[in-house]
């Protein structure tokens, strides 16, 4: 290809320092996430090893062991970060490895099986990097499968080196040879350092602004979906006919907070959110809309599955006892649910016919589930009411 060896060196070093100053900026903005510490810290090492493979071209095989450790030591720190990303704790041993492998190397005292060692265990850490971000790709963040792909192209390029020295020993003269491997093996690094550097950036980003969404989408008391999120989900299943609401809301609540204080009020709506998403489980979604105001989208079911899950939430609350200061509170909800019946026109609709049976099941007493006529019946009874 006649790409120039030192110049390709030379753009891998800087590539490496140019994300570090990257990271350093990023690491400030994060308040001390230990995370990109670990990547800069991996950056500088190996950019470090890289200048003494391009400063000392025929350095004496037992000085090899010096930038050959050290890129071990970068790719064990780089799987330290990848570790940490995940919120997993480091592993200790791919550092034990920096001087087993030393130790190894001085002993080999072959140049040719030495290089190929080294490759081997750059492969197997590299593999271990692609392996920590491939883990949780159930997150569905991107940026993931990028850093998968470019750690998986090193693991094939330290492979192939390892390769040649193990069968190509007699032509593996001196500790770093120069030659077209050489040439496509730094290229390969190059690309992988611009890539992993881009894509580790893009995958913190990508996971901040979940995270942020996330936010946006949670009540911050309950743990629950807040009112826009229960929003967006009720208008997924609009158009389905076998789709119910329950609009859920805590009995004389007013009472509980007069009585027992605002703080042991919150305790209750902890409660009940935490009774209510138990017993509703994976059949719906429970969400808390409003003060003391719950509401539970139900896909997937019939009028009298509906009936029977609004039930099920009711008991559960109803069972439900608070321990606070000594005493124990109990609260009931009413619950109002209505079921499409035939798809819907509009969410309004569907609450409208909720919040229309609630009232009733107030009205009745409370602590009870009343069923409002489907949200579509009522629409269609709408429109028939506009034509006479
Ligand atoms: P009903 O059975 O008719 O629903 O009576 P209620 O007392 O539950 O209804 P009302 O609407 O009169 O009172 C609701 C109360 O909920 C009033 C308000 O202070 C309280 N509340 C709303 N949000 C919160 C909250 O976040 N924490 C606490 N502790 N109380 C809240
Ligand atoms: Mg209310
Ligand atoms: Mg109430």
């Amino acid at each position: 290809m006649g790409l120039d060896i030192p110049t390709l060196f030379v753009a891998n070093i800087f590539v490496l320092a140019i994300s570090s100053v990257a990271y350093i900026s990023v690491f400030v903005r994060s308040q001390g996430d230990r995370y990109w510490l670990y990547w800069i810290a991996a950056n500088v090492v190996l950019a470090a090893s890289l200048a003494i493979y391009l400063s000392w071209p025929e350095l004496p095989a037992h000085m090899a062991i010096i930038p050959d450790a050290l890129l071990v030591l970068g790719f064990a720190l780089r799987h330290a970060a990848a570790r940490l990303f995940a919120g997993r704790a480091i592993n200790r041993w791919p550092f034990g490895l920096v001087p087993l492998f030393m130790a190894a190397s001085m002993g080999i005292g072959h140049v040719s099986f030495g290089y190929a060692l080294t490759n081997i265990v750059l492969a197997g850490l590299a593999v271990l990097v692609a392996w920590e971000f491939w883990r949780d790709r159930g997150d569905r963040l991107f940026s993931r499968f990028g850093l998968v792909s470019v750690y998986g192209l090193m693991t094939l390029s330290f492979g192939a080196r390892a390769g040649q020295g193990m069968l190509a020993s007699d032509q593996v003269q001196s500790y770093i040879p120069y030659d077209a491997f050489l040439e496509m093996h730094l290229l390969v690094a190059l690309i992988h350092v611009i890539a992993g550097s881009l894509f580790v950036l893009s995958l913190a980003s990508e996971r901040s602004a979940e995270a942020l969404r996330e936010v946006a989408r949670r009540d911050p008391l309950t743990g629950l979906f807040n009112r826009r999120a229960f929003e967006t989900q009720l208008a997924q299943y609009l158009g389905r006919s076998d789709v119910a609401v329950a609009l859920v809301d805590v009995d004389h609540f007013k009472a509980v907070n007069d009585r027992f204080g605002h703080a042991a009020g919150d305790l209750v709506l902890k409660a009940v959110a935490e009774a209510l998403a138990a017993a509703v489980g994976a059949a719906g979604h429970v969400a808390r809309i409003g003060g003391e105001e719950f509401a539970i989208v139900l896909p997937g079911v019939d009028v009298a599955a509906a009936e029977a899950a609004a039930e099920r939430a009711r008991r559960a609350v109803e069972n439900c006892h608070i321990g606070h200061g000594g005493q124990v509170i109990g609260v009931t909800v009413s619950v109002g649910v209505a079921h499409a019946g035939e798809p819907c026109e509009t969410a309004d609709d569907f609450l409208e016919s909720a919040d229309r049976a609630l009232y009733g099941a107030k009205a009745d007493g409370r602590n009870i589930c009343a069923m409002g006529a489907g949200a579509a019946q009522q629409y269609r009874r709408g429109i028939a009411a506009l034509a006479s």
